[in-house]
């Protein structure tokens, strides 16, 4: 079925199979062009003129986008030498860049190819602290707080005793670059729009001519999804968000507490059709205060199918900054925001291997992925120095390598517990505002391993199991009948699926 979304410029029928990449592109202006009129790169608006604001007023404040890139004088790939590198990275995103990292880390030859391999990455990440904490990266963070708050509704609030930070996303790709530098990777800067394989080699074509050989082909090109194949129709669910770095006049959130999840909807009380619009598919807010007047605000739809046009969250966030009195005086950077959750794995094993959004690594319940992805690469990258870097290469060719490598990224614990995790997004598609809340107020009173293991994919079956029980014991009777009711197709799909994949 297609997939409509609406973008505040466009209108787009997503067609679920490939290509979907080159229209998420499209969707996320922000990585590429201009857009709007705006000379300017801060408009002020008057008080006066903020109180008409709607949401076209609120999308006259976005900035011309900056195209920031890092400073840094590349070692490119030379196409006239013919040589073939042992590991050819398709997208230098940080899921393509951590691998080519580890591995180039080894003594092998990688080649990383993106058609802007300098530019800052465009997403405001944001990950648990503790996440980063593992893998030594807490350098790359530029903000933390030491909790996150939920607003269940007007009355209920948890206070969520984990703490949060936002990824310094320059910090991180220049750390990530350098590395790569000194230990030999090449760049390439160009898109790549095919892959024909030999027995012992393939040969990446890029869009400038250029042809690239390579052992290993890597697929790192998000949801591009620009190599590797799925054999199942893609159905994913949409998390959409439109999200804005502004300053503001002043806003009544607690500098030391991020927001991770608002539900409230108190909002939109004069409003019937948006209210109803939100019963029905709620947003909520997402929010990460650096200041008392810097502020990272983003209306979020957890997960939708078809995703939630950009224009209806849009009117909702600023019907819900007018009411909790956020006077935005000027944006520095806006985020849209489509992340594809759940659907099918792709073809496993395959000739090509993938990271990341490429690869179905985004977490089905919450769209979350940075450090999981993060964590995968050494998984991916020893695999492939494992089988490179054996004395004997004869002993494995092109298909046989790759396939060793998926086994590794994607063993059965792994694909049990993205079933579990496809399960939860089944559920969070069928849920009204007020369900939706009921939910997460069950969820968020679990025991931290729980909650924690779950949303940092930490917990594998049986333990998901115990989750599972676990939340259903402190849902309310009324949120207990509603997880039977909405929860038992997709329970009996999950176990059919579970029952036919076998290693
Ligand atoms: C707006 C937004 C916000 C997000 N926020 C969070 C968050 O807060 N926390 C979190 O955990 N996750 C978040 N995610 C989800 C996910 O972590 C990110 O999408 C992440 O960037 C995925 O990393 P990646 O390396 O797989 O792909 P990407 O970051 O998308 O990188 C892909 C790279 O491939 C390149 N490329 C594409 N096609 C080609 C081609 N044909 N040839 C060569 N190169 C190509 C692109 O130029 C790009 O550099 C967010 C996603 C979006 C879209």
């Amino acid at each position: 079925m297609d997939t409509l979304l609406k973008t505040h410029n466009k209108l787009e029928f997503l067609h679920p199979v490939h290509g979907f990449a080159d229209k998420i592109g499209s969707l996320k202006p922000q990585n590429l062009e201009p857009k709007f009129n705006s000379k300017k790169s801060h408009i002020k608006l008057s008080r006066n003129l903020y109180v008409k604001a709607n949401s076209s007023a609120l999308l006259e404040l976005v900035p011309e986008i900056k195209k920031e890139n890092l400073e840094l004088e590349l070692p490119m790939y030379d196409p006239s030498k013919g040589l073939t590198v042992d590991l050819a990275v398709v997208g230098g995103g940080p899921a393509g860049l951590a691998v080519a990292q580890q591995v180039s880390e080894a003594g092998l030859s990688v080649c990383s190819i993106d058609p802007y391999p300098k530019l800052i990455w465009p997403n405001n990440y944001g990950v648990w602290v503790d996440e980063f904490e593992a893998m030594d990266l807490l350098d790359c963070l530029d903000t933390t707080w030491s909790s996150a708050t939920v607003y269940i509704d007007e009355k209920a609030t948890k206070d969520l005793n984990r703490p949060y930070g936002r990824v310094n996303r320059k910090q991180l790709k220049s750390k990530m670059m350098q590395k790569c530098i000194s230990n030999g990777v090449k760049f390439h800067q160009a898109k790549v729009v095919k892959v024909i394989h030999e027995e012992s080699k393939s040969l990446i074509i890029c869009n400038d001519g250029v042809t690239i050989q390579a052992t290993i082909v890597l697929d790192a090109t998000g949801f591009s999804r620009t190599l590797v194949e799925y054999d199942k129709p893609y159905n994913p669910g949409y998390q959409v968000a439109y999200g804005i770095l502004a300053e503001v006049e002043e806003h009544p959130f607690d500098t030391n507490k991020m927001v991770f999840m608002d539900w409230r909807d108190s909002h939109l009380k004069n409003n019937k059709e948006l209210q109803d619009r939100n019963r029905k598919i709620p947003t909520f807010l997402y929010a990460m205060p650096f200041s008392s007047q810097r502020i990272f605000l983003e209306e979020t739809s957890l997960v939708a199918r078809p995703g939630l046009p950009f224009k209806d969250i849009q009117e909702r966030m600023v019907a819900r900054l007018s009411h909790l009195g956020i006077k935005v005086k000027s944006i520095e950077e806006d985020e849209h925001c489509v992340i594809p959750m759940g659907g099918p794995l792709p073809v496993l094993p395959q000739r090509v291997i993938g990271i990341g959004g490429t690869a179905g690594m985004v977490h089905p319940s919450t769209g979350y992925m940075v450090a999981r992805t993060l964590a995968a690469a050494p998984i991916v990258a020893n695999a492939i120095v494992k089988y490179l870097g054996c004395v004997d290469r004869s002993l494995l060719i092109g298909n046989e390598i790759s396939a060793e490598v998926w086994k590794d990224l994607w063993p059965i614990e792994r694909r049990r517990q993205r079933e579990f995790f496809c399960f939860g997004m089944d559920i969070l598609l069928k849920l009204d505002l007020e369900a939706t809340r009921r939910f997460f107020d069950a969820f968020f009173d679990l025991e931290p391993r729980y909650w924690h293991g779950f949303l940092s994919s930490r917990l594998f079956l049986p333990d998901l199991l115990l989750f599972g029980l676990s939340l259903f014991a402190n849902a309310s009777n009324t949120s207990r009948l509603e997880i039977m009711a909405k929860g038992t197709i997709p329970l009996v799909n999950m176990v059919n699926n579970l029952v036919q994949d076998r290693d």
